[in-house]
């Protein structure tokens, strides 16, 4: 990782695989997993723990697997599955023929349960939820035995035989371990291993009525897959523990379970509960809305892998929990696109302006720059010139301050690449007052947006010419909530009172120059003075296109850091 004063320095993770590696822990192996619950669609938190997980394996020639965890049939779909591969493909990972569903191995997941209960490891437990909470104790007392706990192997056996075959209702029963009820750590106050749940599986049918917990599934889910290095969440510390002792108790093959922090950005939601939730209540168009934290929203929204990935190195590693800023994220987004879009130019916010002097009929192509910014580059295109033209509205004053340089009624301004031209009448609605039309003169000495004299004028403007125009939507977006932290809310509320009502600003018969028309979803443009935008991958159509604006050109991340 480079550190922002771009030292070089090892996380914490890596410095652990590079001692494992030097003391041939895993036989010189690294093998991770990505272990998703298909129950969501990815967001930038789990782009984080792909990078590092998926990234370490590559940096230190190692192999990893993508894993559905998905023990839980309730909430799972085959949608999710899918989606979820593409997203890592798009962020550029492969993980080969190594796609692994928990679920294929819940037959050995059976068998070694029946191997702890015939070690007296484990019990069926006939406690309710509401029985096992009050028997589970709190921080400061110690939990109580169940009055199943001493139940023969025999009696677990067949019971859990039982389980397994459907003769008992949901809740009524559960496998649990056989740790020790006054454990300071809840994780091991005989934490359950199996639960009765009658609902159909996505990938094992009717098959199941019994489902294995997270714990007991993960580190088997682990071993099997002889993983080297299981890298989770901070909040799976105390369950570390438990992970050793089953895997200790089954004498199995062990990887080592590493926690790390996760990503909270501000301003974002990042629970996988609250992003359904705002889909579900229509707050958004749905998991790929862009304005979503979602893989497939900010893909959508115009958000390029290399940003997203080198968004996930810059913040780096640590073991502490932290917010960043989402700033940073915009940062590293507007320095890629910066490289990669071409410049082009479109007017959002169109004021017709006709060249008097402009011979009617005539077209000239200017040859524009794609690459200004980037003197290495020399690709360019040639854009439509003609009598007609649209400039932004905002371009235009009536009667300017002294500090407003650009067209106005006498004063002559630059079109990029174009012309010199100058305001010489005002067309306005009769009824409104407000200005339809500007009239114009040009200078034909000035062709390319330059004059003989090198006469100065203060003001630049993009343009498009009227007849060659592209009409498109154009959206604007700007954060969902209105708060840094989403959640802080007054009793009663719900987080969907932050949400920003003026989140998306949708602008109609926005004029594009002709070039995009051939615009394709991956695409990132810079619309001169504008921002970044993209082709909106869902909505748009050839005859009605629609552009995302991907993010405004202001990066204010440069001030947050001097003012910090
Ligand atoms: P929930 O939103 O319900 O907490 P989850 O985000 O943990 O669910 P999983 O599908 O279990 O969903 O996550 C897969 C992996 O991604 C886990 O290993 C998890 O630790 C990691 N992960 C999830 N959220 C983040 C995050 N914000 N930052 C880093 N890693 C994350
Ligand atoms: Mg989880």
């Amino acid at each position: 990782m480079t550190s922002e004063t771009g030292s070089v320095s090892k996380d914490f993770i890596r410095e652990i695989i590079e001692e494992d590696l030097r003391t041939n822990k895993f036989g010189g192996r690294v093998h991770t997993r990505f272990p998703p619950e298909p129950n969501g669609y990815l967001h930038i938190g789990h782009a984080k723990a792909i990078c590092l997980d998926f990234g370490v394996a590559e940096e230190y020639g190692g192999k990893y697997n993508l894993r559905m965890d998905d023990t839980n049939p309730v909430k799972e779909d085959i949608e999710y599955i899918n989606a979820i591969q593409e997203d890592i493909h798009w962020l550029g990972f492969d993980w080969e023929d190594r796609l692994y569903f928990a679920s294929d191995y819940f037959d050995q997941m059976y068998e070694y349960a029946v191997q702890l209960i015939k070690k007296g490891k484990a019990f069926v437990c006939d406690l309710t939820a509401d029985e096992m909470r009050e028997y589970r104790g709190t921080l400061t007392e110690p939990g109580k035995n169940s009055p199943y706990r001493d139940r023969s192997v025999e009696e677990n056996l067949d019971l859990f035989e039982r389980m397994r075959v459907g003769e008992f209702p949901d809740g009524s029963k559960t496998l649990r371990a056989k740790i020790d009820m006054s454990s300071p750590n809840f994780s091991l106050r005989d934490p359950v291993m199996y639960r009765i749940v009658h609902a159909s599986h996505p990938h094992t049918g009717d098959k199941w009525c019994i489902y294995p917990m997270y714990d007991f599934a993960h580190c088997i889910e682990d071993s099997i897959e002889g993983i080297t290095h299981s890298l989770c969440t901070l909040e799976f510390e105390n369950n570390r523990p438990l992970y050793d002792w089953f895997l200790d108790e089954l004498e199995v093959y062990h990887p080592q379970q590493i926690e790390f922090a996760r990503l909270n950005l501000t301003g974002t939601v990042m629970s996988k509960r609250k992003l359904l939730q705002l889909v579900n209540e229509g707050h958004v168009a749905g998991w790929n809305d862009p304005r979503m934290p979602t893989l497939s929203g900010l893909r959508r929204r115009g958000y390029t892998p290399e940003a997203i990935r080198t968004f996930c190195d810059r913040i780096g590693v640590a073991k502490a929990n932290s917010t960043i800023d989402v700033a940073l994220l915009e940062h590293v987004l507007r320095e890629d696109l910066n490289e990669r879009a071409p410049r082009v130019m479109a007017v959002l916010n169109p004021l017709k302006v006709v060249i008097e002097n402009y011979p009617e009929g005539q077209v000239e192509e200017f040859e524009v720059p794609d690459y200004p910014q980037d003197e290495t580059r020399s690709e360019t295109r040639k854009v439509p010139f003609s009598r007609e033209i649209y400039v932004e509205r905002d371009d235009f004053m009536e009667d300017p301050p002294k500090k407003f340089f650009r067209l106005a009624p006498g004063r002559e301004v630059r079109l990029i690449k174009a012309y010199y031209i100058t305001c010489v009448d005002v067309v306005k609605d009769e009824k409104t007052g407000e200005v339809v039309e500007l009239r114009c003169t040009y200078d034909p000495e000035s062709q390319g947006g330059q004059t003989a004299d090198n006469r100065k004028v203060r003001g630049t403007l993009h343009w498009v010419s009227a007849t060659h125009a592209v009409d498109a939507e154009v959206r604007l977006y700007d954060y969902l909530f209105l708060k840094d932290d989403p959640y802080d809310v007054e009793e009663g509320k719900d987080f969907t009172d932050n949400l920003n009502p003026d989140s998306l600003v949708v602008l109609q018969h926005c004029k594009l120059e002709p070039a995009l028309a051939e615009a394709k979803p991956s695409d990132s443009y810079q619309f001169m003075r504008n921002g970044y935008f993209t082709l909106d991958s869902v909505d748009s159509t050839k005859e009605a296109p629609v552009f995302n604006r991907t993010i405004s050109l202001k990066d204010t991340w440069a001030k947050l850091q001097t003012t910090k």
